[in-house]
């Protein structure tokens, strides 16, 4: 960082990983740090859809590595985080953004095993990430984490109950580890989006009805695309962003200011 204003944004030379990043939201994300400078680590289940972004970053002249794994398997995750450091180098910079939402169900119909599963992978599936990569930047005394989490931290979605708790949940332990972590150089923050058009939200996008409805209710009128939400992460990871930590950047649409 200069005083005349240098590339504060800039990634050059950071290695990054993100989950998710074979579509939507991490996708972006992904493509987002590349072209910022970063090398970045592909982290999803499906190859197929993380070879054609590892085919981008490398067109935007990055480093990639496509590590398909699931962020509920713990040693799966540790694998791949060794085979990028091998690769790739050191992680300064991890993206959280695997998460579903499968089911919409009134609260008092949710099975446990419909619970469980939306805890395991966006609750403990973040943490296991955090604490994973977190490990080894507490070594280094440097690093970034920006999980993704939603409005739905914020307000009572009807119907999402399970995913409404998990992602407050992901916003109470970027709180934690940011303070924890603070003094040893790791900085931990979240991004909460509102509607973004992705393969998750569909169902909602292609029903005319509930398209309008979600548009009405925000204040700009429309639904959010996935590279809207990619400029927070560059920022939150970058030294333009050397003294936040603990926050939540919600890009959503203006939905929490109403
Ligand atoms: P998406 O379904 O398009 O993409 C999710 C990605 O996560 C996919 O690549 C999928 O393979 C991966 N993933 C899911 N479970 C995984 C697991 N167990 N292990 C590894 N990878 C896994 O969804 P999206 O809309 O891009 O959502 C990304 C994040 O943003 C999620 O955490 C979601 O909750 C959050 N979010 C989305 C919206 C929205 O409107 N789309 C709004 C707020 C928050």
């Amino acid at each position: 960082m200069t005083e005349l204003g240098g590339p504060i944004f800039s990634l050059e030379r950071r290695v990054a990983l993100v989950t998710g990043a074979g579509r939507g939201i991490g996708r972006a994300i992904a493509l987002a740090l590349a072209s910022a400078g970063a090398d970045v680590a592909l982290v999803a289940r499906t190859e197929s859809q993380l070879e054609e972004v590892a085919d981008l970053v490398r067109s935007a002249g990055r480093r990639t590595l496509v590590v398909p794994a699931d962020v509920t398997d713990r040693s799966a995750f540790e694998r791949g985080v060794e085979a990028t450091v091998a690769e790739l180098g050191e992680i300064d910079v991890l993206v959280n953004s695997a998460g579903i939402s499968p089911t919409y169900k009134s609260a008092e119909q949710v099975s446990d095993d419909e619970w469980n599963a939306v805890v395991r992978v966006n609750l403990t599936g973040t943490f296991v990430c955090c604490q994973t990569v977190g490990r080894r930047m507490l070594i280094r005394q440097r690093g970034s984490i920006v999980n993704i989490v939603s409005i739905a931290a914020r307000v009572g979605l009807r119907r999402l109950v399970a995913y409404c708790a998990t992602k407050a949940g992901v916003e109470a332990l970027t709180r934690v580890l940011a303070v924890e972590w603070a003094s040893r150089g790791v900085r931990v923050n979240a991004i909460g989006p509102a509607y973004v058009e992705t393969e998750l939200t569909r169902g909602l996008c292609e029903n005319p009805r509930l398209r309008a409805g979600l548009e009405a209710r925000t204040p700009l009128g429309r639904l959010g695309q996935p590279e809207e939400v990619a400029g927070a992460a560059v920022y939150l990871a970058s030294d333009a962003a050397s003294y936040v930590t603990g926050q939540t950047i919600y890009v959503d649409g203006g939905w929490l200011a109403e």
